[in-house]
């Protein structure tokens, strides 16, 4: 889940995203490589109690399945991540093949998960780099509002790049248009214009801007489990649909 813009659902969809395939019987990791952490606790891991987090594992100081977690919705797991990660972006430059790094230390792991979902930091530095190197695919999460389309063609080129260097596999997975409001223009000018340009890589799955998905990870949870009946809910649950049929 990457785009260099923060506040646009990148979280909230791994989060939800995660549950609900989850919910469907797949075995699902939600590994989170932004240092605010917020995968992890939505997820409702405590943070301050976490020993081992993904920070230790990048830096090879602990072995992955030291740092995975449980979480409340079964098969469901996290590689939390905690403030210290933050450091990272810096300490990894001294290692070789640093792009690789989340690659490498997943590689023992991924065989057990139907999905692994990579939950980036609001910005295109290594940890994103890292990111978009172990995937297979992209989820680009788009918010309807202005603005939207800024820096799209940064993150597009970045895709291309990492795609042509590192990682010949990297597939755009599609487009998620998040937090609309079917009540506003502009919403619908951007979700217009999204779906121009990106076509059927657009999900047909619109999340809806709703309090309901802001105050579920407060309580630690997706919004399966918050408010199951839900506008939001239920769209997420679609998304989820959508992704296995994709798979
Ligand atoms: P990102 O990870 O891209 O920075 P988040 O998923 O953390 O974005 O979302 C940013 C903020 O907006 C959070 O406070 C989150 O709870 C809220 N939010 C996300 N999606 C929605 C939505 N569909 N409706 C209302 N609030 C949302
Ligand atoms: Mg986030």
């Amino acid at each position: 889940m990457a785009n260099q813009k923060g506040g646009v659902g990148k979280t909230t969809t791994v989060i939800n995203l995660s549950a609900y395939l989850a919910d469907s019987g797949k075995r699902v990791l939600a590994v989170d490589i932004d240092p605010q952490g917020n995968t992890t606790t939505g997820l409702g891991i405590d943070k301050s109690a976490c020993e081992t987090s993904i920070y230790d594992v990048l830096l090879d100081e602990a072995p992955v399945m030291t740092a995975v977690q449980a979480t409340q919705v079964p098969s469901l797991h996290v590689l939390p991540a905690t403030m210290d990660l933050a450091g990272a972006e810096i300490e990894l430059t001294q290692v070789p093949d640093r792009e690789r790094q989340l690659t490498r230390v997943l590689a023992p792991i991924v065989p057990r998960y139907d999905f692994v979902f990579v939950d980036c930091p609001p910005s295109l530095g290594l940890l994103t780099l890292n990111a978009l190197t172990a995937a297979d695919g992209v989820i680009i999460p788009i918010q309807c509002e202005f603005f939207a389309l800024e820096g799209l063609s940064q993150l597009l080129s970045t895709i291309d790049l990492v795609k042509r260097d590192v990682n010949t596999r990297l597939v755009l997975d599609g487009v998620l248009l998040t937090m609309f409001d079917g009540r506003t223009n502009l919403a619908q000018q951007v979700a217009e214009e999204v779906r121009n340009h990106f076509g059927s890589q657009v999900f047909r799955a619109v999340i809806p801007r709703t309090v309901r998905l802001s105050e579920a990870p407060s309580y630690g949870q997706p919004i399966s489990r918050y408010d199951p009946r839900s506008k939001g809910a239920v769209l997420y649950a679609d998304l989820a649909k959508e992704v296995l049929e994709h798979a």
